[in-house]
């Protein structure tokens, strides 16, 4: 049995796994930087470390810190919740080789599935279709590259094989753009991820974002939760998401939900987990797993009865999975609305004090977030103050009990997006469904 349990994370998400252990009967450790003391779950944790200042690099991300953290409170196991350390493999070492239990994946296979060119690599052995593209890195010789980009055809996307967050991914329309788009691609890459490894796909012109979420214990068992549907985007972005994705074929679903079980197996997967997918003329093409929880795992949450942070802490202390896939029912529909706090013009971020903070609720409406009347946001994270979930019946019920929802919500003294959330939830093509990663942007006029 586990005790007790450290948070390295902020925000939202460290309230949502506190959450989950306080229903568990674990205490919590809370760690934040010295512009984090007013948090929320810092607050109601059993005991909280200050492990450095404002900057990222010095304490969300500064493994000795979190790990004497763990030390000093004598705590038993690690959640890294998600961004920051998440999927950082050296992370989950460091943290198993210091005794404790790190809450996800073996490092290995988050090294496995970080890198986007080994992770194409894998899941093509259990027969999942990827994106067109190089098989591998991007071979030096200009020539060859331009020939490979003829065969798929432009518009051809660079990507960085460490990329995440949107990050280190660039179109190149034409062959006269190309040496251009590599070079920026992996000045970008190297900075941001501190690795300029790159590849090629085909960009897809009209596709949904899929993903499907796993489970997986350390007995070999395995199930899928179902799928989301992500193509809500900005800047490749998420902004809203909802379970299940609507308008999938139902055979070609449970194929999925099969070969994503075949592929934990196969992995010897260990946790939660996401395969993402675009999906484009009835076709799924692989595009990335990421080994952590997700921002929009309560959709998933909602339509299933099924809480995916208790479950990883249950895997974590070696419990088998308590279900099998015969047992997950889908019932309803799920929608969440991130919101966050910036410029609803220009995008920028709006940091600053919350005069007023009013959330919405009634039947059906899921509040997660951190902040609260009299709140800082601080510069120096990320821009997410809240998610919105609203389940109901239908999804056609679940788009007016959000339309609803948002419109009470009150949130004074800092600039958000809900304005933009309360109008897609009025577009038509939202309404029908199925709408790809581009129509934001488009509708948008970006
Ligand atoms: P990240 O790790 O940065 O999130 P992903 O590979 O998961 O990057 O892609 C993020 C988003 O970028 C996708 O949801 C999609 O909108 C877009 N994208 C990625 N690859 C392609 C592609 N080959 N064609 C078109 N869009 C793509």
């Amino acid at each position: 049995m586990l005790d007790k349990i450290l948070i390295a994370n902020r925000g939202e998400v460290a309230l949502r796994i506190q959450r989950a252990c306080r229903e568990l009967g674990i205490k919590t450790v809370a760690v934040h930087s010295t512009a984090d003391e007013n948090q929320k779950h810092v607050f109601l944790a059993d005991e909280s470390v200050c492990i450095g200042p404002p900057e990222s690099l010095k304490s969300y991300l500064n493994i000795p810190s979190i790990i004497s953290a763990a030390e000093v409170t004598d705590s038993m196991a690690i959640h890294p919740g998600y961004g920051f350390l998440a999927e950082n493999g050296d992370f989950a070492e460091q943290v198993e080789q210091s005794g404790y239990i790190f809450i996800g994946p073996k490092s290995a296979t988050i090294n496995l599935m970080g890198n986007k060119i080994s992770a194409k690599e894998i899941v093509g052995e259990v027969g999942i279709q990827c994106i067109p593209g190089s098989d591998g890195e991007l071979d030096d010789d200009i020539e060859k590259v331009h020939k490979l980009a003829d065969e798929i055809g432009y518009p051809v996307l660079i990507k960085a094989a460490s990329g995440g967050g949107g990050k280190g991914m660039r179109v190149a329309h034409t062959k006269g753009a190309l040496q251009h788009t590599i070079d920026l691609t992996k000045t970008e890459s190297k900075a941001a991820f501190g690795d300029d490894t790159i590849f090629m796909e085909k960009l897809l012109e009209e596709p949904r974002h899929i993903e499907f979420q796993v489970i997986a214990d350390h007995h070999g068992n395995a199930v899928c939760l179902g799928d989301r549907d992500c193509s809500m985007q900005r800047n490749h972005q998420k902004i809203i998401e909802e379970a299940p994705a609507p308008k999938i074929p139902k055979k070609l679903r449970e194929e999925m939900f099969k070969k994503c079980i075949d592929f934990c197996k196969h992995i010897d997967y260990r946790g939660a987990g996401t395969l993402e997918f675009l999906f484009e003329n009835d076709e799924f093409y692989f595009i990335e797993m990421n080994t952590r929880l997700q921002v929009e795992h309560p959709v998933t949450e909602m339509i299933t009865g099924i809480d995916i942070v208790k479950e990883q802490i249950k895997i974590a202390m070696g419990l088998p999975l308590s279900i099998k896939q015969e047992d997950i029912v889908e019932k309803g529909h799920a929608i969440e609305c991130r919101i966050n706090a910036e410029d609803p013009k220009t995008f920028m971020p709006s940091p600053g004090m919350i005069d007023l903070w009013h959330p919405p609720g009634g039947p059906g409406i899921r509040v997660d977030s951190h902040v609260y009347t009299g709140y800082e946001i601080p510069p120096y994270y990320d821009s997410m103050i809240a998610k919105v979930i609203a389940f109901a019946n239908s999804r056609e019920s679940a788009i007016t009990r959000m339309g609803v929802a948002l419109s009470e919500m009150i949130i004074e003294g800092i600039k958000t997006n809900r304005d933009l959330q309360i109008e897609i939830m009025q577009h038509n093509a939202f309404k029908e469904g199925g709408t790809n990663i581009h129509y934001l942007e488009k509708r948008l006029g970006l």
